[in-house]
């Protein structure tokens, strides 16, 4: 397979765009280097790049493109709002319609404010936990990505439960130090984490399953004790759903596993591929927000028709029946042939999968947090990747990510996919 054009792109990119990337995610530094795959075109399950070859996506753009590229719904709703003025700054029936889709997929959202990204979402919940309970410390989960607002980009120390320390330069220490980091799936640091710091705590931040180190479930019992120890703590729940909402069934992950925060972070698949963030809750809690309250969040694009008539359409797609199902039966096949292919090679593999969601650990061990996560061989992943995006399969370039199977996605793109697996574990194996 020929990458002239997204070599030579890549160049180009490096004299104008820092690192060549406009995510740090999209950068091949994780998997060996060299320059990314670039698309010019996408359609149902399949990329186009610039030197057009084409492939099987499960990159899914890191999740929003659950119906596969270019869905004609979807396209109609976004011509409709390119032909009718993209951006009003005032209020528009459209909003008031999403956001009662919205609450009614996910009843914890009492009421509802839209933004333009994850991040802001995370970092508005968070703000709005501080207001209602006037205090400052955050207690969020290792490895748990919430986007790449100060209070979230913190490192743990070593320790069961610690303070943290910035994770990027630029995030002042003093933030930082008011947000603990605890192991995720690990009980007795939690009430550790509460126990020492319960007093203090505004909100305990996390992902109700866990998206960014992999797909990981939570252990029986855990959302269900965050909740207790958080609310006899006096502080809040915030489930951040950028990735899970509209993932597993269509609800949040906390409709799937009957357990309730008091705020929830939503973004990507409610966009319909559009830029788009919304944070709700209780309405207690969310009467904090401007202008009814004095916790203050904006914004030019907030509500734009543009992003919210395509997560309308977004979701009446994912509404109609049988769409679950289908992913998770696809799901169950790719895992299947994946796990058999490397049985047969003898592949230290592991693999998480719920649904229309997994992720290929190489290891033998268990993931059930970030640090054994962080124990599978990136290296070995890094030859498979390039070895997958050859036969023409696009999966995410880190071994942290999952693969995400959309409605598009067919029984025949999964038995490609298999047999290049296969072909993959095979090289793999005569190294
Ligand atoms: N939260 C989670 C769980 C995410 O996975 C992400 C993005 N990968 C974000 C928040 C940030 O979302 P955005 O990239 O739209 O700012």
């Amino acid at each position: 397979m020929q990458h002239n054009n997204s070599e030579r792109l890549h160049e180009e990119a490096l004299k104008v765009i820092v690192g060549g990337v406009n995510s740090p995610s999209r950068s091949y530094k994780a998997v060996g280097g060299g320059a990314p795959v670039a698309m010019e075109r996408g359609q149902g399950a399949y990329f186009f790049d610039v030197d057009g070859n084409q492939y099987i996506d499960y990159l899914a753009a890191y999740g929003p493109i659950i119906t596969g590229h270019a869905h004609p719904h979807i396209t109609k709703a976004i011509t409709k709002a390119a032909e009718t003025g993209v951006l009003y700054g005032t209020p528009t029936p459209h909003e008031v319609t999403f956001a009662k889709m919205l609450q009614e997929a996910i009843p914890s959202m009492e009421k509802v404010r839209f933004m333009n990204s994850g991040t802001e979402a995370v970092m508005t919940t968070i703000r709005v936990a501080r207001a209602y309970t006037g205090r400052n410390k955050v207690i969020k989960f290792a490895g748990c990505y919430h986007g790449h607002s100060d209070p979230v980009l913190v490192a743990a120390g070593s320790g069961p439960s610690t303070l943290g320390t910035p994770d990027s330069a630029g995030v002042p220490a003093v933030i930082a130090a008011d947000v603990i980091t605890v192991p995720f799936n690990d009980p007795d640091a939690f009430k550790d984490a509460i126990e020492k710091w319960g007093a203090e705590i505004a909100a305990v931040l996390v992902e109700p399953i866990v998206g960014n180190f992999g797909i990981v479930e939570p252990i029986k019992g855990f959302l269900e004790l965050i909740n207790e120890y958080t609310h006899n703590a006096g502080a809040l729940v915030i489930y951040d759903e950028v990735i899970t909402a509209f993932r597993f069934t269509y609800g949040g992950a906390q409709d799937l596993l009957g357990v309730q925060p008091d705020l929830t972070a939503l973004g990507k698949i409610i966009g319909g591929g559009l830029p788009i963030g919304a944070y709700g809750g209780k309405k207690e809690i969310m009467d904090k927000v401007a202008p009814v309250g004095p916790a203050y969040q904006a914004g030019t694009h907030a509500g734009n028709p543009a992003s919210v008539l395509s997560g309308i359409a977004c979701l009446e797609v994912l509404k109609q029946k049988g769409v679950y199902e289908h992913l998770d039966r696809l799901g169950a096949l790719l895992e299947k042939g994946i796990a058999e292919t490397a049985a047969t090679h003898n592949m230290p593999i592991t693999i998480n999968r719920l649904k229309g969601a997994l992720t290929v650990y190489f290891t033998n061990e268990k993931v059930m947090n970030y640090e054994q996560a962080e124990n599978t061989d990136g290296e070995l992943f890094g030859k498979f990747f390039k070895l997958m995006v050859e036969q023409g399969i696009m999966l995410a370039p880190s071994k942290y990510e999952a693969w995400f199977i959309t409605i598009a996605h067919t029984e025949e793109n999964i038995e490609a996919t298999i047999h290049a697996v296969q072909n993959a574990f095979e090289a793999l194996a005569k190294e």
